[in-house]
């Protein structure tokens, strides 16, 4: 097994602009990304020995909270995802905590904060969360509920069952979702595995965001280890009806990735 290399850094900007519709700025504390997951877009936008040995090499940007501070005085009010190139709660969140300082000075200073996590370490933060309810809320990423496929495709990360008890126990005290994705021909795309998460949606008054996989250079190498077949638009109209049929079943809002940002625009009043 290869051990984790952890390097410290410092960081020039705190918060970038997001290219995202739907946020205006992301905050990533550290680059790369223990959880390894094989179809992560993350590994094209981070360091080359991150990306070429992904999973295995982390990047802390350790001043960043002093940078934050600073940046936030010049800059406008608006939605912060967090994180967009890493997962901002992996392992080594509990020792650094530059998640859980950068998601309170954002909230302290009125920026709406959206998480997006694998990692039910995040509910170590339910007391921050709950103090800044109406500005903040949290998605777990919920890929498949087979543990066997999870392994495959994200080796590193919690297993499905541990992300399912972190939702439940978030969806006390903030608004949740669950995003199913990428969801990928005869991999993860078994009807009853994803209904069953669109059950646990209903059950924790989530919505869900659902996508399919897209290959960039770094993870079209890493998903070459694993049989997929590439994509298949026909089959994607097909699974998103039936998804968006199953979620009606359940009463459950569930969007495609691709129309996403009109509903968050919409949500937040941008939209007119
Ligand atoms: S948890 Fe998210 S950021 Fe980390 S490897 Fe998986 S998909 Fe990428």
């Amino acid at each position: 097994m290869i051990s984790m290399r952890v390097i410290e850094i410092n960081a020039r900007t705190a918060i970038g602009n997001s290219k995202m519709k739907e946020l205006d700025y992301t905050y990533n504390p550290y680059l790369g990304c223990s959880h390894g997951c094989l179809y992560c877009y993350a590994m094209d936008f981070s360091p080359e020995d991150a990306s070429s040995n992904w999973g295995n090499v982390v990047y802390v940007r350790k001043n960043i909270i002093e940078v934050l501070k600073k940046q936030i005085k010049r800059l406008k009010i608006g939605t912060v995802g967090v994180s967009s190139i890493t997962d901002p709660y992996m392992p080594i969140e509990a020792k650094y905590r530059l998640t859980r300082s950068g998601i309170e000075i954002l909230a302290r200073n009125n920026f709406y904060v959206t998480i997006q996590t694998k990692s039910p370490l995040i509910t170590r933060d339910i007391d921050l969360f709950s103090k800044y309810k109406h500005r903040i809320d949290a998605g777990l990423t919920i890929t498949t509920l087979k543990n066997d496929i999870s392994r495959l495709l994200e080796p590193m990360a919690p297993r499905p069952d541990a992300r399912v008890s972190a939702l439940i126990k978030l969806s006390k005290a903030i608004k949740t979702w669950i995003y199913i994705g990428p969801i990928i021909e005869d991999v993860n795309d078994d009807l009853n595995d994803i209904e069953n998460i669109i059950n646990i949606a209903s059950q924790t008054n989530s919505r869900i965001i659902y996508d399919h996989f897209e290959g960039y250079k770094y993870n079209l190498n890493y998903m070459s280890s694993i049989k997929y077949k590439s994509f298949n638009i026909s089959w994607w109209n097909d699974i998103s009806k039936k998804i968006e049929i199953i979620a009606y079943k359940y009463n459950v809002t569930a969007n495609s990735e691709s129309v996403e940002w009109l509903y968050e625009l919409n949500n937040q009043g941008r939209l007119f």
